[in-house]
């Protein structure tokens, strides 16, 4: 089948990978498109140090098990199930997971791909596959309300006007009256028209958010969001950075700050808002490329202002 391997730090579609071979509990899905998303590009900086099929954001159609011949999007994390952390209900944390496209187990820039049965969720017919590709960054947005008590009065900001900081900055406008959307790029606030948008270099540091949600991918996304967020304030953190990052953490002790890491939602939620066309995503979409071009589409999302960069696997 063809795949975009990432070997090292070296990129490339093979016509000629093998197809994987599903466990007991998983399923092959033949891909339909997939997405590429902040954390491939992070992956290719060497972040997790993985190698393999990349991509972890897709729909597709289930070619065995109880949903075989319907259109499915998947969860990324494939925990074992038995360990005290799954037991606990904290299957996305199990210590013994793979990770779709992320960690020990290849991606869905491929035609096909294994996923467990139990991570698998049907798509309804009246979302198309367009659509259905950002199943799994809205769910990621959905995991913000999920950590945080989002209250209707709260001034929120999102920092990076990018594909996740859009998607958590629609999630949360239904949920709070004060969001807003701070990033470089006048042409990607603009597509947010029902959220209010501010160019990063209009910015004070004024210390009165009461939540910020760093979207930026970016080392610099920590340090600004501690200048925005009050004292007692929370501040989550959505993006991997790949590295170490160094910054004075007192600001954090003295101001009382709230940091939550947060990262894989809830794809059921995120599913029922695609359908109800909650969320907007088509406006996302920059570019789309064939699978045999999956090169060209992860350089398009690495170089280019694009928003969301997908791959039609035919
Ligand atoms: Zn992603
Ligand atoms: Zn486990």
């Amino acid at each position: 089948m063809r795949a975009v391997v990432l070997e090292g730090s070296n990129l490339s579609v093979r016509a000629d990978h093998p197809s994987p071979v599903p466990r007991d509990d998983e399923v092959l899905v033949r891909v339909t498109r997939a997405g590429v998303c902040e954390t491939d590009l992070q992956l290719i900086k060497g972040y997790m140090g993985f190698h393999g099929v990349l991509g972890h954001e897709f729909v597709g159609v289930a070619e065995a098990g109880p949903f075989k011949g319907r259109r499915v999007v998947g969860e990324i994390n494939c925990s074992c199930g038995e360990c005290p952390t799954c037991q606990a209900g904290r299957r996305s944390h199990c210590p013994n997971r793979t990770v779709l496209g992320i960690l020990n187990h290849d991606g869905a820039f491929a035609d096909y791909i294994t996923v467990p049965q139990r991570n698998l969720h049907v798509v309804s017919d009246s979302i198309a596959d367009d659509v259905a590709v950002f199943t799994e960054p809205v769910a990621a947005a959905f995991q913000i309300p999920d950590q945080v008590y989002i209250d209707r009065d709260m001034q929120v900001v999102v920092l990076g006007d990018g594909r996740l900081g859009n998607l958590c900055a629609q999630v949360l406008a239904r949920m709070a009256k004060y969001v807003t959307v701070v990033g470089k790029h006048p042409e990607k606030l603009a597509i947010l028209s029902d959220v209010a948008t501010k160019l990063l270099k209009d910015v004070e540091p004024d210390h009165a958010a009461d939540l910020v949600v760093d979207c930026t991918g970016s080392p610099t996304g920590l340090p600004t969001a501690l200048s925005l967020v009050r004292p007692r304030g929370t501040i989550v953190l959505k993006t991997t950075v790949a590295g170490e990052q160094t910054m004075a953490w007192a600001p954090i002790v003295i101001d009382e700050v709230t940091i939550v890491g947060s990262r894989c939602g809830p794809f059921d939620r995120a599913l029922t808002a695609l359908e109800a066309g909650e969320i907007e995503v088509l406006p996302l979409i920059s570019a789309r490329y064939d699978l045999s071009r999956g090169v060209e589409a992860i350089d398009h999302a690495r170089s280019k202002p694009a928003l969301k960069v997908l791959i039609d696997v035919k």
